[in-house]
């Protein structure tokens, strides 16, 4: 029987896979916007109880073929213990195709470029990645550790092996800062090579509100209308250099859109325009969200 150690927390994508547990919390935990780890102190499982997870979830599901390694940054890990996970997952389950990570820009600054096409090589092949916003103001403020060149850096350090799902968070620098956040974002994604890109909606936390006003005092929220338009400049602004699987389907989402990159780009924004027209009646009632 597997004990998880809450809260555990997973992209939706990975609903039906394996949720194993490697590190408990986020090694960095400082996102003034973040509560999802404040309750967890950052800390590496055991090899040992690891692999003691592994053995119980190949028990019962030994067809598996995609596997999430929890929690917040797994990459964190040093790469040689990481190497010896992998390597015990693939003797475990011999149809194994993907292994994901939540990863952080800082987790890939720290490894080499050789080391990621190593883990690539042995199935770590999906990383998720908060890019937030690509504004350096806006990064300050969300405390988020990292500037615009860290970003680009970081993701440029990703072999081709590795796919990339980045999120954007609408409406994080608010009314003051959405046009910058907006136009250094697209920058980002237009001088990166993510494959999947969602936009979220930023819905803060009540645990989180405190410690995000502590450092952005005159943060302005946006309505659900000006975030739409920040969509809708955010997709006029995107000129990516691959093609790039687009979400917008979060809890968090006043509309969901989906597409593929540039090919839907015309599709989508008149979704946006038909739905700014038709008013609230046109949006998921804010009962119904989440962040
Ligand atoms: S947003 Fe990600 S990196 Fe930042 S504190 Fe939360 S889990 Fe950690």
């Amino acid at each position: 029987m597997i004990t998880y150690d809450y809260p555990l927390f997973r992209p939706p994508a990975e609903a039906e896979n394996i949720i194993l547990q490697v590190t408990l919390g986020c090694s960095y935990n400082n996102c003034s916007f973040c509560s999802m780890y404040k309750t967890k102190k950052y800390q590496e499982r055991s090899l040992e109880a690891i692999c003691k997870d592994i053995d119980t979830f190949a028990a019962i599901y030994p067809n598996a073929h995609k596997i999430f390694l929890a929690d917040g940054d797994a990459l964190a890990l040093p790469t040689a213990t990481l190497l010896k996970i992998l390597a015990y997952l693939q003797t475990s389950f011999t149809r194994l195709r993907r292994v994901s990570t939540y990863a952080s820009a800082q987790n890939l600054l720290e490894k080499s470029e050789q080391e990621l096409e190593l883990l690539a090589a042995n199935k770590l092949n999906l990383i998720y990645y908060g890019i937030e916003t690509g504004n350096d103001v806006i990064l300050k403020k969300i405390t988020k550790g990292v500037n615009q060149s860290d970003i680009i850096k970081s993701l440029g350090k990703v072999p081709k092996s590795m796919k990339i799902s980045a999120t954007v968070i609408l409406g994080l620098g608010g009314e003051q800062y959405s046009q910058e956040h907006i136009a250094d974002t697209a920058h980002v994604i237009n001088n990166t090579a993510v494959n999947y890109l969602s936009t979220l909606q930023l819905g803060l936390e009540e645990d989180a509100e405190e410690n995000f006003y502590k450092h952005f005092a005159d943060f302005r929220p946006l309505n659900d209308f000006e975030i739409l338009d920040e969509q809708k400049r955010f997709l006029e602004l995107l000129h990516p250099a691959n093609q790039i699987i687009f979400r917008s389907n979060h809890a968090s989402n006043a509309l969901h859109l989906s597409g593929t990159l540039p090919k839907d780009t015309k599709r989508l924004l008149d979704e946006l325009k038909m739905a700014i027209d038709i008013g609230n009646d046109a949006l998921v009632p804010s009962m119904y969200r989440g962040f």
